[in-house]
């Protein structure tokens, strides 16, 4: 077991051998890509296949399966598992049913996947390298910089502009979700989209020209009008919703109200340690709730309640 916290988190159990520098090896990706032991994660959009005509779902296929489901419109190298070379491939577009049709393959849902514990966590974490990075391709087919069709390359590393000479590298964006506490208390606020009665940590995306801690102080601003001190990084956890990356902090209060930003947030308020154990064991007496396992917000209020009182 990793004493590392990130470790824990959902999506953070992929196990690849990434083998970056071999990603610019044309000749060495077409061979792993023509091997007999290749394994292909395949997406549909923004849905992954799964395969359940074995005893155990797979969320890879041999390269016979692929073939009956025709050209990939893009093609990535995600790494090696073993023996293994694994890819990632976009299917054409068409309806869900005619994956379905397909012997044993099923559409699924990855946040679902991951919620019921269907796949193993390697497995999962694969699920969402693939998912960004064959994203990405999805919504950067044109060059950011002179607006023609760019090109990916070999590994799918990287897409190359032929007009302006532009290279374009998949982007990971972060975000900042922070447990800010005071004394023994800990802010925990909702919005109207979440489940009825989860409260969960504040959250948002670093906005460029900001350290982490800037961008913590000031999301605690904006959406609670407090004032926060130092901040320490806690863990992070790859977020594939499209291609995040959450880093988790905490920050403590200074003095003062709260004052919530009701744009945002439909309710927030500070919640006792011992408030915050019930939640976490689904026994608060009014039924609320913190956010499932899956959710980095879930393992900084399993820290914070496992503080001594
Ligand atoms: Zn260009």
């Amino acid at each position: 077991m990793s004493l590392e916290l990130s470790a824990a988190q959902g999506f953070a159990g992929n196990r690849l051998d990434r083998k970056g520098n071999d990603r610019d090896d044309p000749e060495r990706i077409a061979a792993w890509r023509a091997s007999p032991l290749a394994r292909f994660v395949l997406f549909a959009g923004d849905q992954p296949l799964l395969d359940r005509s074995g005893n155990e779902p797979s969320v890879t296929v041999p390269a016979v399966r692929v073939d009956a489901e025709g050209e990939a419109t893009e093609s990535v190298f995600l790494g090696v598992d073993g023996d293994a070379p694994v890819f990632g491939l976009l299917l054409p577009e068409r309806a869900p049913d005619a994956y379905q049709a397909a012997d044993g393959l099923v559409v699924a849902d990855l946040r679902s996947l991951a919620a019921e514990a269907v796949v193993s966590p390697h497995a999962l974490g694969i699920l969402a390298q693939a998912k960004s990075l064959l994203g990405w391709h999805r919504r950067h087919r044109f060059c950011a910089n002179c607006g023609a069709r760019t090109t990916p390359s070999p590994s799918g590393w990287r897409r190359d502009c032929a007009a302006c000479s532009a290279q374009h590298f998949p982007r990971t964006d972060p975000v900042v979700i922070m447990l800010v506490r005071r004394g023994d208390a800990c802010l925990l606020a909702r919005q109207a989209r979440f489940a009825t009665g989860v409260y969960s940590c504040l959250a948002g995306f670093l906005e460029p020209g900001e350290t982490l801690e800037d961008a913590v102080r000031r999301e605690v601003a904006e959406e609670a009008g407090l004032q926060t001190g130092p901040v320490s990084y806690m863990c992070s956890q790859p977020w594939p919703f499209p291609s995040s990356l959450m880093i988790g902090c905490v920050a403590d209060a200074g003095e003062g109200e709260i004052v919530l930003d009701r744009g945002e947030l439909e309710d927030g308020r500070w919640f006792s340690r011992a408030e915050v154990r019930l939640m976490l064991k689904g026994a608060h007496p009014d039924g609320l709730r913190v956010p499932p396992p899956l959710a980095i917000a879930h393992h900084l209020l399993q820290a914070f309640a496992a503080e001594p009182d």
